[in-house]
């Protein structure tokens, strides 16, 4: 309810509604503050939070017996509460006055896990071209574009292509999830992306197989390295 009333008035908080708040972006102080900040310690390699304390290097189970294709994901807060109702508004309802706040989280978790990361340029994940135009605009295409400005990296506008539809992932198990997008990505502008470390850009990640995917593409056309950073992870 409070993300519809943006429409209307569009510098209210995007939580509380809450009338120009005093961040200068869409979420108040208080509601900032709620978001379920992703935190130390984590899996070195695809992010998972960990619990307890460990003070050395860690991976999880799953990336020890199936090492993902990237280097290393990371994101910025849990998908739930009021990051959940952002990024669906933003998704699926072209809330795109959200993207300033969805990128701001993005380029707090660059700099809370990959501060002094060598990168050469910033990617995203694609559309399939139908979704894209349904759609009107990429989510994850915006956020890149966003985070690319602020820590001042090219963009490399279409890097991948998404060749055939996937559809939604939702409803799928882990395992479906790696065999739906299996060979869905082919990469453009390949020798701009020859010996370059790439960050991808996507909202959301869950399993990691979209981003992994995409990572394989990648690395196959000369990419020395890939690092995968979202909004939000499932
Ligand atoms: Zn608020
Ligand atoms: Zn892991």
């Amino acid at each position: 309810m409070s993300i519809i009333l943006d429409v209307i008035f569009p510098r209210n908080c995007a939580g509380c509604g809450t009338r120009d708040p005093e961040t200068g972006g869409h979420l108040c102080w208080d509601c900032l503050s709620e978001l379920n900040l992703i935190q130390a310690p984590l899996c070195d390699r695809c992010g998972a939070p960990a619990f307890g304390e460990i003070h050395h290097r860690y991976i999880c189970s799953a990336c020890a017996s199936n090492p993902p294709v990237y280097d290393a994901a990371r994101a910025g807060v849990h998908y739930d509460g009021l990051a959940r109702e952002m990024l669906q508004a933003f998704k699926y309802h072209e809330a795109i006055w959200l993207a300033d706040e969805l990128t701001r989280i993005l380029y707090a978790a660059y700099l809370a896990h990959y501060d002094g990361l060598e990168c050469d340029a910033v990617a995203c994940v694609p559309l399939f071209s139908t979704r894209r135009r349904e759609r009107g605009f990429n989510q994850a295409g915006m956020l890149a574009a966003g985070l690319a400005r602020l820590i001042s990296k090219p963009l490399i506008r279409n890097a991948l292509k998404r060749v055939r539809p996937t559809g939604t992932q939702t409803r799928l198990t882990a395992a479906e999830r790696v065999v739906n997008v299996k060979g869905a990505f082919r990469v453009r502008w390949d020798k701009w992306l020859e010996a370059r470390r790439i960050l991808l850009v996507d909202d959301i990640m869950t399993t990691g197989a979209t981003v992994n995917e995409c990572a394989r593409a990648l690395r196959a056309a000369g990419a020395a390295a890939v690092y995968v950073l979202t909004v939000a992870r499932g």
